[in-house]
């Protein structure tokens, strides 16, 4: 039996396992593979400690920092979370592990185009993240695919730094925006909004070059930031009836309860609104730090 069981192994599985360890509780840490979407980052520049460090080598270094002080980590898939408080049972693809409380830290994934050669550009002028990547396009040409309130703040970003901004979207006008955040992209020369196009074709040799669209219509851009949405890997949570947003991420307290007994959750799986690694270790560090709580105070009654 665990003290803590973890699932997810990006930032906020293993801030949450490292503290665990810390307060010195048996802990488990299970996730697919290493790293989490952090490993798809090119290049982390805004992750205090380090000026620039590629998302994998990021990655890497939890994992190694949270093996040294003794937590157990195995990359196996789960499949159901079964028990209550005190005693939960949490299947994977190869085993079973029982766990007095769990830490869901389970993340979201991008939405993709789904385009041709989609994959091979990616941090290599395809982005899904506009908060990450959009300083290394200073000066550059870049695309935005999406219209809803992500892709016109990211536009907004872009344009602090690039020297051209389309938006292109396949409606006629923005889904749903904050009328502020029109107002602001109309003012902004930089920006550009192309209604009623999709992407087609991604164009470039060993980087992207230029994107075709379905007006037959070919553009210039060094970057395309797909912003189209992201799912959240909640469905675990969902099972054993932990309470979801409408957008499907998962409810938390301040302190990172959920709504289930003995479940808490942090990271990008959450309800919250910046998504990026530092959050997510802050709130798996909350996560690890309530469950401690917790226990202690069970153990004393
Ligand atoms: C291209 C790109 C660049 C980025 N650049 C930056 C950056 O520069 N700076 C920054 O701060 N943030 C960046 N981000 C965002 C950052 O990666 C995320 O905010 C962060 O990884 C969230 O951490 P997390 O632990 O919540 O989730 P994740 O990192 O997504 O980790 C979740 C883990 O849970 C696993 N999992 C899910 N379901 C199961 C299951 N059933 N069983 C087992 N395991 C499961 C997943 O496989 C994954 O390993 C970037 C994101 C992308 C896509």
């Amino acid at each position: 039996m665990y003290d803590i069981l973890v699932i997810g192994t990006g930032p906020a599985g293993y801030t949450s396992a490292l503290y665990s360890a810390r307060y010195n509780l048996d802990v488990i840490q299970v996730g697919e593979m290493p790293g989490g979407l952090i490993s798809e980052a090119p290049e982390v520049c805004n992750y205090p400690g380090f000026d620039s460090i590629s998302g994998m080598e990021l990655g890497d270094r939890m994992e190694e920092q949270v093996k040294d002080i003794g937590a157990e980590v195995v990359y196996d898939k789960v499949e159901k979370i079964e028990g209550d408080d005190q005693d939960f049972t949490v299947k994977t693809s190869r085993d079973e592990y029982r766990a007095k409380k769990v830490i869901l830290a389970t993340g979201q994934e991008r939405r993709r185009l789904g385009l041709e050669r989609e994959n091979e550009f990616k941090g290599k002028g395809v982005s899904y993240c506009a908060t990450c990547d959009a300083a290394f396009y200073e000066d550059k040409r870049v695309g935005i695919v999406g219209g809803g309130d992500a892709a016109l703040a990211s536009a907004l970003l872009l344009s602090d730094h690039a020297e051209k901004v389309y938006i292109l979207y396949r409606r006629e006008e923005f889904f749903r925006p904050e009328p502020i955040r029109v107002e602001e992209i109309e003012q902004e020369e930089k920006i550009k909004p192309v209604f009623e196009v999709n992407v087609k074709r991604l164009i470039g040799e060993d980087k992207l070059e230029a994107v075709e669209l379905d007006n037959s219509e070919t553009l210039e851009v060094d970057g395309l930031f797909i912003e189209i949405g992201s799912t959240p890997n909640s469905d675990l949570a969902e099972d054993i009836g932990v309470e979801l947003s409408e957008g499907g991420y998962v409810k938390t307290d301040e302190d990172r309860r959920t709504n289930i007994p003995g479940v808490f959750a942090a990271g990008d799986v959450i309800d919250s609104p910046l998504k990026q690694a530092i959050t997510a270790a802050g709130q798996g560090a909350e996560a690890a730090s309530t469950a401690y709580e917790d226990l202690k105070k069970e153990e004393v009654r």
